[in-house]
C-alpha cells in the first residue's frame, strides 16, 4: 500500500514521529521541554493532518495515536480502570463550530447541544482512587492506559481530602482532576529557586508536574500545589448523575475542588461567548490556564458518541494563542528616549505571540540584559500578556551555540554620537547630548505634543520625526512657527491634514499650567507631580526662584525630583524655549493655590466603576484635595475606592489589610471637605 504514498511525506511523517516522540519525553518524563508548546503544536498538527491525508500513515505508535508518555520505572504502576485520555485542540471558531457539526451529526440531531464550559487548567492530570471514602491512591496520567503511583506526594496537597464528605458516595470512586501551581507560588519558588541558584521551572505547568513527581514526597510537600477536579473514573456501588455538571455538583458535595467559573450552555455560540469571556478574565485568575474545554454536558450523549484514540469525541479544548513563545535574537539596538536613556531592544525573528506578530521586544536595561544573561543569538521565551509590551523572559540556554554575541553598552549614542554616561549603581545609561542629540528631541516633542501634554491632535510620531530631521523643528517652540508651506514639504501631508496639524496646534495654545508643567518633559515629573507643583505655586515664575528645599515642603516631592526641577529652569536653555513658546501665546487659566490640602499625603486607589462619576473625575476630584492617586495597591496605600465589579486590586487591598471605602462613603468624604 505504502508505494502510494510520495516517499518525502514517508519521511516527513517519520521524521515528525521521532521529533514529537523525543519532545514527548523531555516534556512527560524529564518536565523539561526542549521546545515550546506552541512549535510542538505546530509539529503535532502537521503530523496529524499528513496521517488524514494519507491514512496508511498511521502506525501504533505514532505520537497522535498516544496519550503522554510511559510512566517511569522509578515510581510503581498503576493501570487505570478508565483510561485517562487527552483532550482534541481547537485553535479558532471554526474549528470549534466543525466539532460542533460533528457531534450533532454523529447524534443525528438538529438541536442545540447543551455544554458544560471549563477552563483549561495548565497543570498535570491525576486520578484519585477513594474507596469507602478514604483516599487510598493517587496516580499520574502516564500513557492513558498507565500512569505512576504518587500516593504519597498526593497526600501532601492540603486541596485533596484524605476522607470524603457525606456518605452518598459509590463504594469505589476514581476522581480526575488537574495539579496545578497558583501563579503567585510559581512566582515564588521560581525567585527562591534563582536566589540558591537552582534550576528555575519554564512554566507553571512544568513546575506542577516537576513537583509532584518528586521521589521525594517531603519535597512535594513544600511545593504550593493545588487542584481543580473535572471529572470521574470509575465508580463501583452507588449511583451517579447522568449529567456531567451533576457530577461536578456531587464532587463538590462530597469536599473536591471544582473550578468555579464551569458554566453549563446551550449551544456551541454559547461556548464561543464563554471562551471570549475567560480570554478577558485570564490574566486576573490566580492559575494558569491555556484554554477553555467544551463537553457535551448529558453522560447518554457522551456515551454514543464515544472516543477516538487519544481523546473522547464529546469534548474539546478550545486553546487560547500561546503567550509564550520561543525564538531568537538577531540583533540588539539601542533607542534613545527623551531623557536621553538608552533602552536596549531585541530585534527577534518574527514571531505570534498572544496572537499578534512580534519582531521586538524591549531588554529594559543592561542589569537585565546581565541578570537574564542574554546574547544575539539566543532562543528566547518571548511573552506577551494582556497588553504588556512583549519582554524576554528568559533565555533557552540548552539551544545556545556557540557563535552567540555578548551584548555590550555602546560608548557613544547611536543617534547623536555624543558619549554614553552610565553611573555605577544606576540601571539606566543615558546619551549626554540633551536636546542637541535628534532622538531626544524627537521624544521630547512627542511628549510635549502628546494626549495628557498639550495634546495636538494629529501631530503623530511620523511627523515629528520628518519635522526634526527636515530640521522644520528643533525645539518645542518651533512647533508654533511652522507654516502651512512647511508642513506641505513632508510626505503624504495633504493641504487638508496640513490645515488640521495647524489648527489643533492653535488649539494647543490653550492649556492648563499643570499640562504645560508636564508637557515640559522635566525628569521624574509626571502628571501628578506636573499637578501638585501648578497647585502649590500657582506660577510659572515661581518655579524659577523656587530651590530644593522649598519645592520638597510640597507633599509628595521628593529630594531627587526637587533637583531635577531645580536643574531644568536653571538652565538658560530651557528657560529661551520655556520664553519662546509664552511669545507664542501659549496660556492657562490662573491656578488658585489652594492653602489648605485636607487630603495632602494620602494615596488613594480607585478600582471598579463607580456609579456617579468616571475614574478619571474621581481621579481629578481627588487630586485637587491633595492626594495622590496611584494605579495599583502597596503597602504605601490609604484608601481603597471600591466601585461595582472591583477586580484584583480589591483582593489585594485586602490582603494588605488597607482601609476600603465604597462609592456613598467616598462621596460623603469629597463633600466633607
Ligand atoms: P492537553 O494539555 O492539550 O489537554 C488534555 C489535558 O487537559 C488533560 O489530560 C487534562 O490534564 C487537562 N485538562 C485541563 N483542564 C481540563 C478540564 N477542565 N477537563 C478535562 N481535561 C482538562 O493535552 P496533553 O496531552 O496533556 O498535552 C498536549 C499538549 O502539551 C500539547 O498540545 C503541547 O502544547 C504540550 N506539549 C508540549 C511539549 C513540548 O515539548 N513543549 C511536548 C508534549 C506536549
Amino acid at each position: 500500500m505504502s508505494e502510494r504514498i510520495p516517499i518525502a511525506i514517508q519521511r516527513e511523517a517519520e521524521k515528525l514521529r521521532r521529533q514529537i516522540n523525543e519532545y514527548n519525553y523531555r516534556y512527560y518524563v524529564l518536565d523539561d521541554p526542549s521546545v515550546s508548546d506552541a512549535e510542538y503544536d505546530c509539529l503535532f498538527r502537521r503530523l496529524h493532518a499528513l496521517e488524514m491525508a494519507y491514512p496508511q500513515l498511521v502506525v501504533l505508535d505514532s505520537p497522535t495515536q498516544r496519550v503522554g508518555a510511559k510512566p517511569q520505572k522509578e515510581f510503581a504502576e498503576v493501570t487505570h480502570a478508565v483510561p485517562m485520555l487527552s483532550l482534541e485542540n481547537a485553535f479558532d471558531d471554526t474549528e470549534v463550530l466543525a466539532f460542533d457539526r460533528r457531534v450533532r451529526e454523529r447524534l443525528q440531531t438538529t438541536q442545540v447541544i447543551e455544554y458544560i464550559c471549563e477552563p483549561k487548567l495548565d497543570g498535570l492530570a491525576v486520578s484519585l482512587r477513594y474507596e469507602k471514602g478514604i483516599l487510598v491512591q493517587g496516580a499520574t496520567r502516564g500513557d492513558g492506559v498507565s500512569g505512576e503511583n504518587i500516593t504519597e506526594n498526593i497526600r501532601t496537597i492540603a486541596a485533596i481530602p484524605l476522607h470524603l464528605r457525606g456518605d452518598d458516595y459509590p463504594h469505589i470512586l476514581e476522581v480526575r482532576g488537574e495539579v496545578y501551581m497558583p501563579k503567585q507560588g510559581f512566582a515564588a519558588l521560581n525567585q527562591q529557586a534563582q536566589q540558591k541558584g537552582e534550576k528555575v521551572f519554564a512554566n507553571p505547568r512544568n513546575a506542577a508536574a516537576g513537583s509532584l513527581r518528586q521521589l521525594d514526597p517531603r519535597i512535594t510537600a513544600q511545593r504550593p500545589l493545588s487542584i481543580f477536579c473535572y471529572g470521574i473514573g470509575m465508580t463501583q456501588q452507588g449511583s451517579m448523575p447522568n449529567k456531567h455538571s451533576e457530577i461536578l455538583a456531587c464532587l463538590k458535595k462530597w469536599g473536591l475542588r471544582v473550578n468555579a467559573e464551569v458554566v453549563v450552555v446551550r449551544g456551541i455560540q454559547e461556548c464561543l461567548d464563554y471562551y471570549k469571556r475567560m480570554g478577558n478574565k485570564r490574566e486576573k485568575l490566580a492559575y494558569e490556564i491555556d484554554g477553555v474545554v467544551y463537553k457535551v454536558n448529558h453522560l447518554v450523549e457522551q456515551e454514543k458518541l464515544g472516543f477516538v484514540s487519544r481523546a473522547p469525541r464529546w469534548a474539546v479544548a478550545h486553546k487560547f494563542p500561546a503567550q509564550e513563545v520561543w525564538t531568537t535574537i538577531e540583533a540588539v539596538e539601542f533607542q534613545v528616549g527623551r531623557t536621553g536613556a538608552l533602552t536596549p531592544v531585541a530585534r527577534l525573528q518574527p514571531v505570534v505571540v498572544g496572537g499578534v506578530t512580534v519582531s521586538n521586544a524591549t531588554l529594559h536595561n543592561m542589569d537585565e540584559i546581565q541578570r537574564k544573561d542574554i546574547h544575539v543569538g539566543d532562543t528566547v521565551v518571548v511573552r506577551r500578556a494582556g497588553d504588556v509590551i512583549p519582554e524576554v523572559a528568559s533565555v533557552i540556554k540548552k539551544q545556545r551555540h556557540a557563535h552567540v554575541k555578548i551584548i555590550t553598552l555602546p560608548k557613544y549614542c547611536p543617534v547623536c554620537h555624543s558619549a554614553v554616561e552610565h553611573i555605577i549603581g544606576e540601571a539606566v545609561a543615558r546619551c549626554t547630548g540633551g536636546l542637541h542629540c535628534p532622538a531626544q528631541r524627537k521624544e521630547a516633542i512627542k511628549h510635549f505634543a502628546g494626549r495628557r501634554a498639550l495634546d495636538v491632535e494629529g501631530l503623530g510620531d511620523k511627523i515629528i520625526e520628518q519635522l526634526v530631521d527636515s530640521k522644520l523643528v528643533s525645539t518645542v517652540a518651533d512647533l508654533y512657527h511652522l507654516t502651512k508651506d512647511d508642513l506641505l514639504q513632508l510626505e503624504r501631508m495633504a493641504d487638508k491634514s496640513a490645515q488640521n496639524v495647524l489648527d489643533a496646534i492653535e488649539k494647543s495654545k490653550t492649556t492648563t499650567l499643570a499640562r504645560f508643567l508636564y508637557a515640559l518633559g522635566i525628569r521624574e515629573v509626571g502628571e501628578a507631580t506636573a499637578k501638585l507643583l501648578a497647585n502649590h505655586l500657582g506660577e510659572l515664575t515661581a518655579l524659577y526662584s523656587a530651590t530644593v528645599a522649598e519645592l520638597q515642603r510640597i507633599p509628595d516631592i521628593g529630594p531627587v525630583v526637587a533637583e531635577h526641577i531645580v536643574n531644568f529652569f536653571a538652565d538658560k536653555r530651557n528657560r529661551d524655549v520655556i520664553d519662546k513658546l509664552l511669545k507664542a501665546n501659549v496660556h492657562w487659566p490662573k491656578v488658585k493655590v489652594s492653602k489648605h490640602l485636607p487630603l495632602a499625603g494620602k494615596t488613594f486607589v480607585l478600582t471598579g466603576t463607580l456609579s456617579s462619576m468616571s475614574r478619571e473625575e474621581a481621579k481629578t476630584k481627588l487630586e485637587a484635595l491633595g492626594a495622590k492617586v496611584a494605579g495599583s495597591v502597596s503597602s504605601k496605600t490609604s484608601y481603597v475606592v471600591v466601585g461595582s465589579e472591583a477586580g484584583s486590586k480589591l483582593d489585594k487591598a485586602k490582603k494588605l489589610g488597607i482601609a476600603l471605602l465604597d462609592e456613598e462613603v467616598f462621596l460623603e468624604l469629597l463633600l466633607a471637605r
